[in-house]
């Protein structure tokens, strides 16, 4: 993994700020909105900011931008907590709700109505709407616009005790309905909702919106460093309008980054949870899913993830990443540290004429090739065994280094075993193949020193684990699945093969397997047992193939 700190224009703004005894210590935040579950976009948004409170020994809040009742739940923050956790960021105590801080913006509202700087508005939404003008049209002032501090200080108090219906009235900050800037046009402070609140309960009929709470949460918390976002660029002026009309006892700064994207995946939270609503995927932590627990349930590692989120960087403008390269970190961290285990996903019989009937010989295979400390597993071979399908063809080319008629190969770890005849069912298919083995190639090799060149792995079709395999392909056919032409809908862009399920064999040292434990099934990928597994019957996701489509080209 990378050891090198990161150099970005971020950190470039940071060290020219330091320089100039700017600040005394630097502090960032992450601030999710508790309205669904962590995706990768977060994990790198979460990345940036927590690496940046690392290497300038500064702080790292979270703070659950919780200011839209409707949309929030408890279960939202429990697993937002988990996953930032998972992914080895560290809060310490800094751990704040905006709406901690709702009786303090009131407070704060009511400031600026007193200095003429807001506004209750009764214009209905419709014609709020008309009002704003557009980017080509300066806007109109409201005709409420100009009502008198005291009319407006009462008509808010009147908004916040739940004497008006959601939608009659709003605040507004009076700023400029004529501004180039759309934000600028007397934005929306607080508009009335009869909800209940996950952390207020029925305290508030009145809530505040993002722009008027974001930037006065950064404030109150001392966060020197808001970083977000692009889309927040054109509210950035707005930003600062608060920050310098209000009484705040700190200047935060917002500066924006490129959102990170990545090849087939969404990271919008609307539509991941459109995919669970509607039922695409199998809730959330589906291991398709492109968030973080549904990758923690593929068995990617949060040391890939990051590994994936720094390479990637922090771009003032977007790009797409691909997702080879999420791929290849994973298997970078798991190549050397996965056990190995052998498993049969498509199973073809093979019996062993020559092996004694009820004979069990154990062979040992280590756990892993290259690092001995891990140790060894016995595997036991039987008379009967399955084998991949895909590794015996009936008319092998010449280069089929596997098994055909009258061919010879090596089991893994065991000895040689060469294919004496095909069983054939009514339809022609292959159900059997008949081979007999020889007993000087136990371990290996034989005296007469004579070249084996494949080398396949096995189960036992008596001493083995039936398991179910779960195995993925993207969950989007189009490498942008949300760019869609008009009157089309990304969820015609799922991949109806995302998931593939298949009944499989493994060596019995699988029992042992446990959650989180990365394994490699020799020459078939790497699988991470599923929170589903009975213990009967083991459920392994396939977390990666083996083959390295990115390292390769990149020449890595
Ligand atoms: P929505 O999809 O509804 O816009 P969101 O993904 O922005 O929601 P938030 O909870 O508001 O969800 O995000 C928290 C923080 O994560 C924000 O500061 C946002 O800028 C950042 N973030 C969100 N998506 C990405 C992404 N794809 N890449 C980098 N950062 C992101
Ligand atoms: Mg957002």
């Amino acid at each position: 993994m990378s050891e090198e700190k990161p150099s970005n224009f971020i950190r470039d703004i940071i060290d020219e700020e330091l320089a100039a005894g700017k600040h005394s210590q630097i502090v960032t935040r992450f601030p999710p909105e508790p309205s669904g579950y962590l995706h990768i976009g977060h994990a790198s948004a979460i990345q940036i900011s927590h690496s940046i409170k690392e290497d300038y020994k500064g702080r790292f809040h979270l703070r659950f931008d919780d200011t839209n009742p409707a949309k929030e739940e408890d279960e939202y923050v429990q697993s937002i907590k988990r996953d930032i956790q998972w992914l080895g960021a560290d809060w310490g105590e800094h751990l704040y709700y905006a709406s901690s801080y709702f009786d303090q913006l009131y407070e704060w509202a009511v400031y600026l109505i007193k200095e003429g700087k807001a506004y209750v508005d009764d214009l209905p939404p419709d014609e709020m709407r008309e009002y704003r003008g557009s980017l080509t049209e300066p806007g109109k002032n409201s005709p409420w616009r100009e009502r008198p501090v005291e009319e407006n200080l009462e008509l808010l108090e009147k908004m916040k005790a739940g004497e008006f219906g959601e939608g009659e009235k709003v605040l507004r900050a009076k700023i400029d309905m004529s501004h180039p800037n759309l934000n600028m046009r007397d934005p929306v402070m607080y508009r009335i909702l009869h909800a209940h609140h996950h952390r207020t309960g029925d305290k508030w009929k009145i809530y505040p919106s993002y722009d008027y709470a974001h930037g006065q949460s950064d404030a109150i918390e001392g966060i020197t460093h808001s970083l977000c976002t692009l889309e927040f660029e054109a509210h950035r002026p707005l930003y600062n309008w608060f920050v310098e009309n209000l009484p705040v006892p700190h200047e935060p700064r917002q500066i924006e980054f490129a959102r990170l994207n990545v090849e087939y995946v969404i990271t919008s939270k609307r539509k991941l949870l459109q995919l669970v609503n509607e039922g695409h995927v199998d809730g959330w932590d589906d291991p398709r899913m492109p968030t973080v627990s549904g990758f923690r349930r593929r068995g990617y590692t949060p040391e890939a993830i990051n590994e994936f989120c720094h390479r990637a960087g922090v771009a003032k403008r977007e790009r797409v990443n691909e997702y080879a390269l999420l791929e290849y970190c994973l298997r970078q961290d798991l190549e050397g540290r996965a056990l190995r285990r052998m498993a049969v996903l498509d199973p073809l019989k093979v019996v062993i004429e020559n092996f004694p009937t009820d004979d069990v010989e154990w062979y040992e295979g280590p756990n892993h090739p290259a690092n001995p400390e891990m140790g060894t597993r016995k595997v036991p071979l039987t008379r009967e065994i399955y084998i991949e399908r895909e590794d015996f063809l009936e008319d092998p080319p010449k280069k089929f280094f596997r098994l055909g008629p009258g061919r010879e190969v090596r089991l893994r770890y065991a000895c040689y075993i060469t294919c004496t005849e095909i069983v054939k069912d009514e339809e022609g298919n292959i159900v059997e193949l008949k081979a007999t083995f020889d007993p000087d190639s136990r371990g290996g090799s034989t005296p007469d020193g004579r070249k084996v060149k494949g080398t396949i792995h096995w189960v036992s079709a008596k001493e083995n684990i039936p398991l179910e395999a779960r195995l993925y392909e993207q969950l989007f056919t189009e490498i942008v699945p949300e760019q869609v032409e008009e009157g089309h809908d990304f969820i015609e862009n799922i991949n109806p093969d995302s998931k593939t399920i298949v009944k499989a064999f493994g060596e019995p040292e699988l029992r042992n397997a446990k959650l989180g434990d990365p394994i490699q099934f020799e020459r078939k990928g790497y699988f991470a047992i599923d929170p589903d597994s009975t213990e009967d019957q083991p459920v392994f996701n396939r977390s990666v193939g083996l083959r390295d489509s990115w390292g390769k080209k990149k020449g890595q």
